[in-house]
């Protein structure tokens, strides 16, 4: 069995690494750690040897960057409740939000950032899922209209 395509690997295993052999052996459907071994390289190289290209690497530090400076601008949520004028000022799950959605041409310029608190981000794309609906909603009745009037 030992030759030039086989050798033999001989390590300490902790416990947990152990477990995780077991649960793959398992989930494989194998008895044979080289196999389980061999899925897993297979699998980790995949995934490490996926590599982002320059422009994207630089793309996702400034995204990083971006994000930083933005809540530290704000330094607490800026969320603004429209009926007290109350800014929230969460410093909880402080987050970057995009004014306009990316979704509808909004771009990552510092004047469409703001930091909000999980709670209004969340309810921020409410309200824009909201208005999509509602402008939905007002086109579909528009066209309906004019289908009348016509
Ligand atoms: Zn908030």
């Amino acid at each position: 069995m030992l030759n030039e395509d086989h050798s033999r690997l001989t390590t300490d295993l902790p416990a947990q690494t152990r477990a995780k052999l077991e649960r793959l052996k398992e989930l494989l459907g194998t008895q044979s750690s080289a196999e389980v071994l061999d899925e897993a390289f297979t699998a980790l190289l995949a995934k490490l040897e996926t590599k982002e290209t320059p422009r994207e690497t630089a793309a996702k530090s400034v995204a990083k960057k971006l994000r930083r400076y933005v809540i530290q601008r704000a330094q607490t949520c800026e969320y603004v409740d429209p009926v007290t004028g109350q800014r929230c000022n969460s410093t909880h799950n402080l987050q970057v939000d995009h004014i306009i959605p990316k979704a509808k041409g909004g771009t990552n310029a510092l004047n469409n950032l703001r930091c909000l608190c999980r709670q209004h981000n969340m309810h921020a794309a409410e309200q824009i899922f909201g208005r999509a609906h509602m402008d939905h909603f007002r086109t579909v009745r528009d066209q309906q209209r004019s289908y009348v009037v016509h």
